[in-house]
């Protein structure tokens, strides 16, 4: 018997316990914090799950196995015991430059802000894992709840730390949602796969106007290799993607630089072309050393892996979110996104409101792909991945942006997390119970030939290298 498309227990904790939940997102969101160093969320997460049903949650810092960790930045928790193994994944880092005040108009907040939405990704994760172990408990299902809040999905890293800590291996289902300016989708995404590296170069340095002779600019050497990348870019695949932030420029305009540096994220649509690709830029930066006599050194800081998507496991998600009524914003919510269109455009916005806020797709047509990528990707090495992704921001707004800040402080962004751990907790409440679902994930995870992570990392990767 369901209501609303939910097991009546995870309706009634969304019911008891969905305002307390919002707060949580609200905190994270009011402290935003990048990279790998998510402490102030993981702490606010951790709390919230020893007050509904996992007393043991553990802090931990991701590589460094899983053990309690006084500088943590993710939240490890389990309920029950045995198979089948359903991980249910939350985010909890913020992006660089992106603060806004939660209002529709540029309102820049110095510092960080969640221009990516990761307050509700972890707010997606919490509410599903707390409710569907409420639920488990009422219930007595037999299987494993995993819950993790993982860290630093920006820098590429979180889910990959945790993967050489050991955290994906005897998984049956992971499961995780991504807020999106598209409405809520359970397609699997097909991304680009990311080799990004630092690039340094050592010159000599000398007085730059009494005797530049005497220098070797390790600063030329990083805008010649940038301008042979730009040149490159004309002859390489469509869906390849190039950028590149300068790190270190030297000290002073009139010191000739002896040490420069820039890093590069190289994707492509395959692990091949991200490789190609990443060893054309090396080229690049071999000549930019070789004319200004230089010495380049450089080496990969990390990678997302190709993600292996699993259509099964996409199909009943699908399944599920048509079955759960769509998100129920107010007049008054749609007025906010009416004038942060307005703000953001700078034109009329449309009278339709789903043109606004996309409601979830009704259909699945399969795999979708992408030109953005997640760790998330590193998952699906261990066994079927889904990453649903869609709702909670404003309509065609660009990704990485402070209209993404906004709305994440706000209802419009929260109410579609509600709704997509719903989605999470009854997609793995169903799971739980059907044998069948899992093995027919496991078929077409078996029959991608999917490298194990062994092979795929066999680069030596160290944690703080980024
Ligand atoms: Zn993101």
């Amino acid at each position: 018997m369901k209501t609303d498309g939910l097991n009546k227990w995870i309706k009634e904790w969304y019911d008891l316990y969905e305002d307390e939940l919002k707060t949580m997102m609200h905190d994270i969101w009011a402290h935003p914090e990048t990279g790998l160093d998510n402490k102030y969320a993981a702490e606010t997460a951790a709390a919230f799950a020893r007050t509904h049903g996992f007393p043991d949650a553990m802090l931990m810092r991701a590589g460094q196995g899983i053990q309690p960790s006084d500088n943590p930045n993710t939240v490890f928790a389990t309920y029950g015991s045995g198979k089948p193994v359903i991980a249910i994944v939350g985010e909890l880092d913020a992006l660089p430059q992106l603060g806004n005040e939660a209002v529709p108009e540029r309102a820049a907040i110095a510092g960080p802000g969640h221009g990516c939405g990761h307050n509700l990704i972890a707010g997606s994760c919490m509410g599903a894992a707390c409710a569907l172990r409420y639920a488990m408990e009422k219930e007595g299902i037999q299987g494993t709840l995993k819950l993790v809040e993982a860290p630093g999905e920006e820098v590429g890293r979180g889910k990959s730390l945790l993967a050489f800590d050991g955290m994906w291996k005897d998984c049956d289902l992971c499961i995780m949602w991504h807020p999106g300016t598209d409405g809520f989708n359970a397609e699997p995404q097909l991304g680009l796969v990311i080799m990004a590296a630092k690039f340094e170069f050592f010159g000599k340095s000398a007085h730059a106007a009494g005797a530049p002779w005497n220098g070797r600019s390790s600063l030329d050497a990083v805008q010649l290799m940038n301008m042979g990348v730009e040149f490159l870019r004309e002859h390489v695949p469509t869906t390849d993607r190039i950028h590149y932030q300068i790190t270190d420029g030297g000290g002073a305009p009139n010191i000739v630089p002896d040490y420069a540096a820039v890093k590069y994220f190289c994707r492509g649509a395959s692990t091949e072309d991200a490789k190609d690709l990443f060893e054309r830029v090396c080229l690049c930066a071999d000549g930019a050393a070789l004319m200004t006599g230089t010495k380049a050194e450089y080496g990969l800081i990390f990678q997302i892996p190709y993600f292996y998507v699993n259509v099964p496991l996409g199909e009943h998600l699908a399944k599920v979110s048509q079955q759960i009524p769509d998100v129920d914003y107010t007049d008054e919510e749609y007025a906010w996104a009416k004038k942060l269109y307005e703000s953001y455009f700078e034109k009329e916005a449309p009278a339709d409101k789903d043109e606004l806020l996309p409601p979830a797709k009704k259909t699945f047509e399969g795999i979708d792909p992408v030109l953005t990528c997640t760790d998330a990707a590193d998952m699906s090495y261990f066994c079927p991945t889904a990453h649903m992704h869609g709702g909670g921001m404003l309509a065609g707004t660009p990704g990485h942006h402070w209209t993404i800040t906004a709305c994440s402080g706000t209802e419009i962004g929260m109410k579609a997390a509600v709704r997509a751990g719903k989605v999470l907790a009854e997609g793995a409440f169903e799971a739980f119970g059907d044998e069948e679902l899992i093995q027919k994930c496991w078929d077409d995870f078996k029959r991608q030939n999917i490298p194990t992570y062994e092979e795929l990392y066999d680069l030596p990767l160290k944690p703080e290298a980024f």
